[in-house]
């Protein structure tokens, strides 16, 4: 008995040490892995995953994890990884993120792929969209494979090419051709949540269930090209011109779609009174002539179909008329928008005088139930530390992929990040808190863990 005790004792001692070590430990692993991966410079165009997936690959397989390198025909791959449990049929989770990140532009006032620790933070292209969650995830995964613990279901760690470019060499090919793969696939656990903090404290988790769905087009147009002195209202450039002229004039049509509402009345219970006076409001504020007056900053977007003009290639000398002049449009389509409907109404308002081509059109997509064991689980766990609130955004994520084939995929940021970093996603000086870095890590880690083991 009293051997039993002191051994128990000992052990006590042991775990009390040997756990902040462990922690610590993973802490200084996981900011290596994210450095090292920051300074492979994965810029979509062109990409170059190959870096990563090396890279990814690399790790797993010093731990002794076996992997499957997937190369589309454009020769951009994916990797993935399967810890096997004794309950297929459970349905495995997968750990998403995607490999690519968007290129620096203009305004960095360090090197994006330096990997630079500055101020507590580290910087780099990708820090926060979204390499630090790959790395989370890759934590998580090569914890479950070194523990003890016994697997409850299967869990995919799948890191994947393009996402910034629509996904299309990426998860719409792997999903496309190799479905088999995700055939017993009980959720993903990917990019697109967003959390509140509110005070620096963190007021709600938000786990992303719906977003918007892309529709990219180039508009193009031809003409006489020549001199630039010849007097000619007809060229490329002037086509273009006025037929983008009169979508930008367009006005867009404010309604509240099923999910926006869901979400807008899940969060207005803790946001305060003003959010919820103005969700009270919101169909007569719809309903208005100018609804984006009554409006806070950044929710017109949940309530319109977007239409952004983002770019424009023409000629590039004064004196010279092009032959043709191209735009590329960025249209974000609420999830019950009528795409061929929207569709013609653009091209009706664009006119004869230009040609539309499609280059990215997703078709509609169901929400992400919160009635799985999986979402259940996630909010069992994170409510412990702030209440957890299935969201919808207007950017677009590899999710809909899965969505779109009826599969779960649940968006879900674990760092709790502050406005410096959440500034940079997509502009200069991309960074994140170190801190919050490590406590995203260790969010996941115990999440993944808690929900995949016994
Ligand atoms: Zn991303």
């Amino acid at each position: 008995m009293l051997r039993t005790a002191s051994l128990a004792a000992c052990l006590l001692v042991l775990l009390v040490q040997t756990a902040p070590t462990a922690a610590r430990g993973r802490a200084s692993e996981a900011r290596d892995l994210l450095r090292a991966y920051l300074e492979l410079d994965t810029s979509n165009p062109p990409g170059n995953e190959n870096l990563a997936a090396r890279f990814l690959r690399r790790t797993l397989n010093d731990a002794g994890v076996p992997t499957r390198l997937l190369v589309s025909p454009g020769g951009r791959p994916s990797l993935y990884a399967r810890l096997t449990s004794e309950h297929p049929d459970r349905g495995a989770l997968v750990l998403l993120h995607h490999m690519d990140v968007v290129p620096p532009g203009p305004g960095w006032t360090s090197d994006a792929f330096a990997a630079e620790v500055r101020d507590g933070r580290l910087w780099g292209r990708g820090a926060v969209d979204v390499k630090s969650l790959g790395i989370a995830h890759l934590e998580a995964f090569l914890e479950l494979h070194r523990g003890r613990a016994t697997l409850t279901r299967d869990v995919i760690f799948l890191a994947v090419a393009d996402e910034e470019a629509g996904g299309i060499e990426g998860t719409g090919w792997l999903l496309a051709e190799h479905g088999e793969l995700f055939e017993r696939v009980a959720a993903v656990l990917g990019e697109g949540g967003s959390n509140r903090v509110y005070r620096e404290r963190l007021a709600w988790w938000g786990i992303e269930v719906a977003q918007k769905r892309p529709l990219w087009l180039r508009v193009s147009a031809e003409g006489r090209g020549g001199h630039g002195s010849s007097m000619n209202l007809h060229t490329a450039p002037h086509r273009l011109v006025r037929a983008l002229g009169r979508l930008a004039e367009r006005r867009p049509s404010f309604r509240v779609s099923p999910d926006v509402r869901r979400y807008f009345e899940s969060v207005a219970a803790l946001q305060g009174s003003t959010f919820q006076e103005l969700v009270d409001r919101l169909d007569e504020i719809v309903a208005s002539p100018e609804p984006e007056r009554e409006l806070l900053p950044g929710l017109p977007n949940y309530l319109v179909d977007s239409v952004q003009i983002n770019t424009l290639v023409s000629g590039d000398r004064v004196n010279v008329t092009p032959s043709r002049a191209e735009a590329l449009v960025d249209i974000r389509l609420l999830p019950d928008t009528d795409a061929d409907r929207f569709l013609g109404e653009v091209k009706e308002i664009l006119g004869p005088d230009v040609t539309v081509e499609v280059l990215l059109r997703a078709p509609e997509a169901p929400a992400s139930p919160t009635d799985t064991e999986i979402y259940g689980c996630f909010e069992s766990f994170l409510s412990q530390r702030a209440p957890v609130v299935p969201t919808f955004i207007a950017g677009v994520t590899d999710s809909r992929y899965f969505r779109e084939r009826s599969i779960p995929a649940y968006g879900f940021s674990p760092f709790i990040l502050d406005g410096p970093d959440m500034r940079g996603i997509h502009g200069p000086d991309e960074k994140i808190s170190l801190s919050a870095f490590d406590d995203g890590v260790r969010t996941t880690v115990d999440l993944v863990r808690a929900c995949t083991t016994d």
